[in-house]
């Protein structure tokens, strides 16, 4: 169905889309979450299809910690590594088809086991791999990903082999491989278990979904995510990092803090244009037709969401947000 040629972009969207369909037929119950938001994926499915030509690349971030993402093909969000005498620590595992090629890519840089999993939020395409490592490490996350997990639950669904053995409610601390690592909630953003992960001497940070890099993002109202309270907890994060912080972001290659002050500039002025649009008495197709995001329609090819996705999405959020 997809061909091994096509583009990452085309991949990311036509392999969620993929998902979206098995998913509705074999693993949700009630309303799709994503629909209402006008996107076409839904990370929430149990796993990828067409798993086995995709490969987990691993290359260095900075200091102890390693960017491990995925190529020729969608096999979930990015997973930063620490590696050192402790062992490693994860952050994220994608989906659960991609385990064994986390694991062999690990064994390529160390011999450690993996002892600790920290989870940005619930969605599975980034704690899939939580069914897999639970057995041997110990998974750490926000106690709304539980929540949501068994919220989501069917008979057939083994949520239960990934949930978090650790919950915390607003912040943690992990000594690891000679660093703290801190962990804190933001509430409300892209879901509302979301939590950044800074890598504090090695000066790298994991903002799951928080940030997609080079495309335009989703939020999950259904999932207790908003836009606007997303802006905010953006706002904070860069008050407190310092600027010459690496960051994984949730999808996307490694950027830099600038590259996160350009993505709340424009997250800003989005939702600015659609606001006034929407206060102008203006319907959804007619704010899509009149293209009012053309500036920023090479994030529409970004692999998330086209620059018509994100104007429903938008138009969504904010017509009932207000
Ligand atoms: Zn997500």
């Amino acid at each position: 169905m997809i061909k091994r040629t096509t583009i990452f972009v085309l991949q990311f969207s036509f392999l969620l889309q993929a998902n979206a369909q098995q998913s509705l037929s074999k693993n949700m119950r009630g309303s799709n979450p994503l629909k209402t938001a006008g996107m076409n994926f839904k990370p929430t499915a149990a796993t990828n299809e067409n798993a086995d030509s995709i490969a987990v690349r691993i290359t260095k971030a900075a200091g102890n910690v390693y960017f491990l993402d995925c190529i020729n093909g969608f096999g979930g969000g990015n997973v930063a590594a620490s590696v050192g005498e402790d062992g490693i620590l994860l952050v994220d595992d994608m989906y659960s088809s991609m385990s064994a090629k986390i694991e062999s890519s690990l064994r390529t840089i160390s011999p450690k086991p993996v002892k600790i999993i920290l989870n940005t939020h619930f969605h599975r395409d980034h704690i899939g791999g939580n069914e897999a490592f639970n057995t041997s490490a110990v998974i750490v996350g926000h106690e709304n990903i539980g929540k949501r997990l068994i919220q989501n639950n069917n008979e057939s669904d083994p949520t239960i082999a990934l949930l978090p053995k650790v919950t915390f409610a607003d912040s943690l601390v992990i000594n690891f491989n000679g660093e703290a690592i801190q962990m804190i909630h933001f509430a409300n953003s892209h879901t509302d278990g979301d939590a950044m992960i800074y890598f504090t001497k090695s000066k790298v940070l994991h903002l799951g979904d928080m940030f997609f890099f080079e495309m335009f993002p989703a939020v999950y109202a259904e999932g207790g995510g908003n836009i606007k309270q997303l802006v905010t907890s953006l706002e904070k994060i860069i008050t407190r990092i310092p600027p010459d912080a690496i960051i994984v972001p949730g999808h996307g290659k490694l950027a830099t803090m600038q590259d996160l002050k350009t993505y709340v500039v424009m997250l800003k002025e989005t939702i600015t244009i659609i606001e006034t649009k929407i206060k102008e008495g203006q319907t959804l197709v007619q704010v899509q037709n009149e293209k009012v995001l053309a500036k920023y329609d090479q994030l529409g090819n970004g692999g998330a969401q086209t620059t018509a996705q994100y104007t429903a999405m938008l138009y969504k959020l904010l017509s009932t947000n207000k």
